[in-house]
């Protein structure tokens, strides 16, 4: 009990009611009572600003520190859902922020690695998520485009900042068979995409790289930009 439990479920009808009027877009009806059972767990109110925590548990993007959010919880879950995940996964994240997306999908999946381009961001995450028990994450600095091959490749990634492109590396580093999905600039605007990577075909001349994607636009969002790493940084890490 956290004094939050009414705020908890009043979120869950929203997430529920804004999945039905977003499924024909989607072609999900609902979300996986697992999904919305970490979206309920996970608490929200740890991830905002102190001012914030009265709105915590309503369906809207807040603001964190450095001009950054906290995305709106429909969209976490969405994000989350399509995902597909496995209780055996691992899962690369790009855009730690709060650690709010990293702590929902550190309960449904083997383990998690971060990357957030703002140090200070990503320490105060990391911080956070370790106060509040979520040990199957780890969190680094960078520039998230780049991946983390050392530790790749991973069942499923996510991205949580719009790119312009698809960042070629979180592509490689995603397994046979494995979920990106990512917000993207087109010319009419940002959309989320699932992208899924074909199946080893057993045939050992297709290269890793060279398997088939199945690309799908699924929603229209509003995300704030993949940025890219200033050069003075990148010298440093
Ligand atoms: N996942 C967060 C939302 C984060 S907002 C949540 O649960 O609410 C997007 C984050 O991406 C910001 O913190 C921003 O600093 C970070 N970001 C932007 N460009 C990046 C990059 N190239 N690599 C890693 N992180 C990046």
């Amino acid at each position: 009990m956290d004094g939050y439990e009414r705020e908890r479920s009043g979120l869950m009808a929203q997430i529920a009611a804004v999945a039905a009027e977003t499924a024909r877009a989607t072609g999900l009806r609902a979300f996986d009572a697992r999904v919305m059972a970490a979206m309920g767990t996970v608490p929200r109110h740890e991830f905002v600003l102190p001012a914030d925590r009265p709105f915590a548990w309503s369906n809207q993007p807040l603001p964190i520190r450095f001009s950054q959010t906290i995305s709106q919880p429909f969209i976490v879950a969405l994000m989350t859902q399509l995902l597909a995940l496995d209780p055996e996964d691992h899962v690369l994240e790009v855009g730690t922020g709060c650690g709010y997306q990293t702590a929902v999908l550190a309960t449904l999946a083997r383990h998690v690695y971060s990357i957030e381009l703002e140090p200070e961001l990503a320490a105060s995450a990391a911080a956070r998520l370790e106060r509040l028990g979520y040990h199957n994450v780890d969190i680094r600095t960078g520039d998230g485009a780049k991946g983390w091959p050392e530790t790749s490749p991973f069942d499923a990634v996510i991205v949580t900042a719009c790119a312009r492109e698809v960042p070629p590396a979180l592509v490689a580093q995603l397994r046979p068979g494995g979920r990106l999905v990512l917000p993207l600039t087109t010319p009419t605007g940002q959309e989320l995409m699932l992208i899924e990577k074909g199946r080893d075909d057993g045939d050992l001349e297709t290269k890793p790289n060279d398997l088939p994607l199945t690309v799908r636009s699924v929603l229209r969002v509003a995300f704030v930009p993949l940025r890219q790493q200033r050069e003075d940084d990148a010298l440093l890490n």
